[in-house]
């Protein structure tokens, strides 16, 4: 889907597809320098990384292995509480593994964060993060970030994952929801 096709629901674009698939491509070369010789575990966070995780998985020159996590944040409307569930959990034993997270947008860090430290405990070699977007908000947790994309506006955006209420995810490129969509 284009933008042109829900026009009226966007306030602004914020970023391409082709913006987003050439920074995949820098984040991929430096993954693959970082983990050269190993091979790593992607863990993708249901739903919204699924985009995320299908390119930048092919970008990477490295033998990788795939897995979900679903988890939910409970809350209203566009705000995260940071009581996280396990909704879906890994079909993966991480004992020994390198273990990447694959997100696609980081806003006030809780749901990151408690996911890191429940995927430490689990015995990993090492787990670390790479998000396509990142908010303001996020510096206000401490979660600490590899791999980031774009730092962003405090703005609820969707497009290449991202949704609201379930829409907009296969938007090729990434806006601003229009207020009136939520109010
Ligand atoms: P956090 O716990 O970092 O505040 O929120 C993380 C989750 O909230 C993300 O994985 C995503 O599902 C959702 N989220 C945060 N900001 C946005 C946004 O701007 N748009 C959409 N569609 N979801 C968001």
């Amino acid at each position: 889907m284009q933008f042109s096709d829900v026009e009226g629901d966007l306030s602004e674009v914020l970023l391409t597809q082709e913006e987003i698939h050439e920074k995949i491509a820098v984040m991929a070369r430096q993954i693959e320098i970082d983990y050269a010789g190993e091979k790593v575990l992607l863990v993708g966070v249901l739903r919204g990384a699924v985009m995320v995780m299908a390119d930048l998985a092919r970008e990477l020159a490295l033998p990788i292995e795939m897995d979900w996590m679903a988890v939910s944040s409970y809350g209203a409307g566009t705000q995260s509480s940071g009581v996280v569930r396990i909704l879906k959990d890994l079909d993966s034993d991480l004992e020994g593994r390198k273990v990447l997270i694959v997100e696609d947008i980081i806003d006030s860090g809780l749901t990151l964060s408690w996911l890191l430290g429940n995927l430490r405990s689990r015995g990993a070699a090492s787990v670390e993060i790479c998000t396509l977007l990142r908010k303001p908000d996020a510096a206000k947790v401490e979660v600490d970030v590899k791999y980031v994309g774009f730092d962003i506006p405090n703005a609820f955006v969707v497009g290449y994952g991202l949704d609201f209420a379930e829409k907009y995810r296969n938007l090729r490129g990434i806006a601003v929801l229009a207020p009136h969509v939520y109010a």
